[in-house]
């Protein structure tokens, strides 16, 4: 007789679903902390929080939860429907060997892929030391004075040495010239971003670039077609003037030839993407920007700078971070937030790797090739330009006859027109490719015969005659065990998730699962050039198309670009949209955007970048949005207004009532309603923006769709409009759109998208909806537990939060004189990372849990915060001093508590093990807490120089102008 079974085959499949490994607790944890906040169940409390005119109760369209098994399969299958060739296209992408020492334990291990933007200094110096690196590659292979920790792409830092240049020049012209030999990407989004600031480009021959009425140039060096010229006069006509002079480069190519630096750049970028990063369709790559130091306060982007720490030791910060959006709002120079930190710390980490000698080494290889293929193409009578680095512009040809054969043989060449092609040859080059590639031409290449009797094609005149990468750092680790420990020894001093909870509000720190990550790195993704024809991508458009698919249902809009990559460029893209269907229909003098003052930075940045000026509106006690001052100020602009940029749930944590009646105002006076996505993890499966009367969102894919924040970038902004925007969403690539590129590749960071594709595609309909209200019991729970202790700010109706909670630390300033910033500094003591500090309220901590984390962690993080409060007690009791506590002095390094000397008047156990759990499992900041004026007073952005560790590096000193 078979033996009786209880459990059906249904339940035990349920228990492999991926739904209960992403979400963090169990059903009866989830049961427990609904009678905590006090409510009957999920959607009882979903019910509660979510205003009942947005609610959408209808399950999303989307296809059942796979298994990781099943999802893995099938996009398995997408992946095979790309076809691989060996892309010799260059056009700024290039093969590469990314070291496997680099993709196993930094592009796939999430001690780096998971961390948060280093804005917590103690727990980021890992990172920062890997982001200063890349400056110091960046500054010395450039020839100039100061570089930041990487930007979105090539074409986007070219947009930004642009305004930069504006900001800085001392001609009044509202001119700048454009060399026709850049990246024809590069060219677009400068046309994009141009218009949107009314700055007039004037794009011809570089050489014309002398004589231009300009208030500034950019040039392109080697150029898109691989041509190396001498600029230098160039530039010294363009200086008597006042002008400043940018230039777009290449790395690789500045082993070799001159710094620009050394013939007059002024500002210089471009993308490290050969060093190290797969091509990935297009991206994600860190573009860089440097510049001479006198424009480093305007300087957009993430600088990583040196400090000391409260022991005088040296330590790592963000520097300048007074620039950001989030303070600078409409006066911001720049909307860049989220950039490359993942990319930028692998092309780091490969320079690293290689050194001095490795990289020169693998340029010099690489022009060599080029120029024995360019000697065997002399033999076959074809022209191919005579001063290149790696680019061979090969001229006089079959175009059409030549790309036919070159697939045949496995290659893509780049495309220029009927009788012309380019062929850029890189690392991974080898001598059967260059036989291979001599053969479509007709010429058998002997390839010992060609080295010995070819010379080399760079130009003598402007052979490199500097040194770079003299740095130790850059000469140590050039064993695989060297970099392996290396790279180990940084990531053991930062704290990622892959150790604790990132409770920061407005970033949702989710969940990043390894099978999500897991089909990025495969070939079928990674080694697409972007500019591969179309009849090889089959597979990547249709993840694209799937996932835009999917968005559509999620979101309400009828489409979805994914071209921004990040999403302030989301934001961009998006009002862009606005502005261009506001012209066509005859409402181009629209202008006025209306924003909450509770909104993200970004929002008023991205307003400026187009064109538009910015309306402040205020927020009521409640911290819900001012709706009368909203329907005054609509009113009073009535034939200007343009938009209004909201952020559903608001940045203050709730759902406001009136979000419906803000869009029929808005609408009535002629305005489009945009609505800032970054909240959507409160969203998905409960309500759509797309069907409430907003026209577009972007929304970020690096915050709810589970792209790792990589410690800053890299992200995805994808744009999603109802259908009477799409005509003015972002054109491809050589397309013909109305509204031109704002990104360098038609589908921006495409090698990423998997991620979010496997995330929906695992958790289905029903387990995004759940996922969204576990992160308001989440939210809930923390706000309940903590309100006691910490009071929430700011709750919606019937008392409850949206997914995240602000708790009001100013009272506590008030009494004790303890700050959020002292508190968030104790966190780490007891190893957490921080809250988010003082946005959107200052003086306050800003905390979203999200549904992938436990209830064990909340717990902890909990009982972290009421100790803490126990001890802030103890001082308003005069049992702790108020200066000489253990919150003012964290966090405590190993080192503190283990000196000879203790001076503190609080015990050293109570310095670094507050709770007893701590003996189990200890996080030790690798500084103690840092100096954030120092380090803003003395500017001081590259590797530190070794020698006497008291001895200060020498500073760029000048007082700080804010
Ligand atoms: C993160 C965020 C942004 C900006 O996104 P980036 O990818 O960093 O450019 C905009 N608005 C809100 C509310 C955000 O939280």
């Amino acid at each position: 007789m078979p033996a009786m079974t209880a459990v059906s085959l249904r339940d035990l499949e349920h228990s492999s679903a991926f739904v209960e490994r992403h979400i963090g607790p169990n059903d009866a944890e989830i049961a427990h902390m609904l009678e905590v906040v006090g409510h009957e169940s999920l959607d009882a409390m979903t019910d509660a929080i979510v205003p009942a005119t947005i609610a959408s109760r209808a399950p999303l369209a989307l296809p059942d939860a796979m298994t990781e098994v099943d999802a893995l399969a099938k996009i398995r299958g997408v992946a095979k429907r790309n076809t691989v060739l060996r892309s010799v296209i260059g056009q700024g992408y290039y093969g590469t060997h990314t070291p496997n020492v680099i993709l196993r334990n930094i592009l796939e291990n999430p001690a780096w892929y998971t961390a948060y933007t280093p804005y917590q200094a103690e727990i980021s110096q890992g990172r920062m030391e890997a982001l200063i690196n890349f400056q110091t590659m960046v500054t010395d292979l450039t020839g100039m004075d100061i570089a930041n920790a990487s930007l979105l792409d090539e074409a986007t830092a070219a947009a930004e040495a642009m305004t930069l240049a504006k900001r800085s020049a001392k001609s009044k012209s509202n001119v700048f010239f454009v060399a026709d030999d850049l990246h024809p990407q590069t060219l677009d989004v400068l046309r994009t971003r141009a218009d949107g600031l009314g700055i007039e480009l004037l794009v011809g021959p570089a050489a014309d670039a002398r004589d231009a009425e300009s208030y500034g140039v950019l040039l392109q060096y080697p150029n898109t077609f691989g041509r190396i010229d001498d600029h230098s006069a160039v530039a010294e006509a363009v200086h008597a003037r006042g002008g400043i002079v940018a230039v777009a480069t290449d790395l690789l190519a500045l082993t070799l030839i001159q710094a620009p630096g050394r013939w007059g750049a002024d500002i210089v970028v471009g993308n490290t993407q050969r060093f190290g990063v797969p091509f990935g369709f297009g991206g994600p790559h860190a573009g860089f920007m440097a510049c001479r130091d006198a424009y480093k306060r305007s300087m957009p982007g993430r600088l990583i700078g040196v400090s000391v720490d409260a022991d005088g030791n040296q330590a790592y910060r963000l520097t300048l971070q007074t620039r950001e959006q989030h303070i600078r709002r409409e006066k911001a120079t720049s909307n860049i937030c989220t950039a490359q930190v993942l990319l930028a710390v692998m092309a780091s980490m490969y320079a690293v790797y290689h050194g001095p000698d490795g990289l020169t080494r693998i340029a010099r290889r690489t022009h060599r090739f080029a120029s024995i293929l360019a000697a065997a193409l002399g033999k076959a009578g074809v022209t191919v330009g005579d001063a290149f680095f790696d680019t061979l512009h090969v001229t006089g040809v079959d175009a059409d006859a030549l790309h036919a054969s070159a697939r045949a043989a496995g290659f893509n060449l780049r495309a220029i027109d009927a009788s012309s092609v380019g062929i850029s040859l890189d690392e991974t080059t080898t001598r059967d490719e260059v036989v291979a590639l001599a053969k479509l031409f007709g010429v058998e290449a002997d390839i010992e015969a060609l080295d010995a009797e070819t010379a080399d094609a760079l130009p003598q005149a402007l052979a490199r005659d500097t040194q770079f990468l003299t740095h130790p750092v850059f000469n140590t680790h050039h064993s695989e065990h060297e970099l392996l420990r290396y790279m180990r020894m940084l990531a053991d001093r930062d704290l990622a998730m892959d150790r604790t909870m990132i409770p920061l509000g407005s970033c949702t720190m989710k969940l990043n699962a390894t099978a999500e990550m897991i089909p990025v790195t495969w070939p079928e993704f990674a080694n697409i050039h972007p500019l591969a024809p179309a009849d090889q991508t089959v597979g990547y458009s249709e993840l694209i198309d799937g996932l835009e698919a999917m968005l559509v249902e999620i979101t309400g809009y009828d489409a979805v670009s994914f071209q921004p990559n990040s999403g302030a460029q989301g934001e961009f893209a998006g009002l862009l949209a606005i502005r261009a269907y506001q012209k066509a229909q005859g409402q181009g003098h629209r202008d006025i955007c209306l924003i909450p003052e509770s909104a993200h930075g970004t929002n008023p940045a991205s307003a400026q970048m187009v064109g538009m000026t910015v309306v402040v509106t205020r927020c009521d006690k409640d911290g819900n949005v001012d709706i009368d001052d909203i329907r005054a100020k609509a009113e009073k602009y009535s034939d200007r207004l343009a938009a209004i940029m909201i952020t559903y749930p608001s940045t203050h944590g709730v759902f406001e009532e009136d979000v419906v009646a803000i869009c029929d105002i808005v609408h009535q006076h002629g305005g489009q309603v945009y609505t800032d996505g970054a909240n959507m993890n409160a969203l998905v499966g409960v309500a759509k923006p797309g069907k409430w009367g907003s026209d577009v969102s972007h929304l970020n894919l690096h915050k709810t769709f589970c792209i790792p924040h990589g410690g800053g970038g890299p992200g995805v902004g994808p744009c999603a409009v109802k259908s009477h925007l799409a005509p003015y969403l972002p054109r491809a690539l050589g397309g013909d759109g109305e509204v031109g590129m704002v990104s360098a590749a038609t589908f921006g960071s495409a090698s990423i998208l998997p991620i979010s594709w496997m995330y929906i595609a695992m958790m289905g309909a029903a387990g995004l909806r759940r996922a969204t209200q576990v992160a308001l019991l989440n939210a809930n729970y923390v706000a309940k537990r903590l309100a006691p202790h910490f009071p929430t700010l700011y709750t919606g109706r019937n008392g409850l939060v949206a997914h995240e909670c602000i708790l009001d630390l100013r009272p506590i300033k008030d009494a004790t004189g303890i700050s959020a910033e002292d508190v968030a500094k104790r966190l780490i003591d007891f190893g957490f990372h921080a809250p988010t500090l003082s946005f959107p309220v200052s003086g306050t901590l800003m905390v979203e849990p999200t549904e992938s984390e436990s209830l064990h962690e909340l717990d902890r993080f909990i009982d972290a915060m009421i100790q803490i409060r126990g001890e802030i007690r103890s001082i308003e009791e005069g049992r702790l001093d108020r200066e000489d506590n253990p919150l003012k002095h964290a966090p405590h390094t190993a080192m503190q508590v283990t000196a000879s000397e203790w001076t503190h008047s609080y015990p050293r156990e109570l310095a670094a093990f507050p709770l007893a759990t701590l003996r189990h499992t200890k996080y030790w900041p690798p500084v103690a807490r840092v100096d954030n004026v120092h380090g803003d007073k003395n500017v001081f952005c590259s590797c530190i120089p070794v020698g006497s560790p008291e001895e200060e590096p020498e500073a760029f000193s000048e007082p700080d102008v804010v």
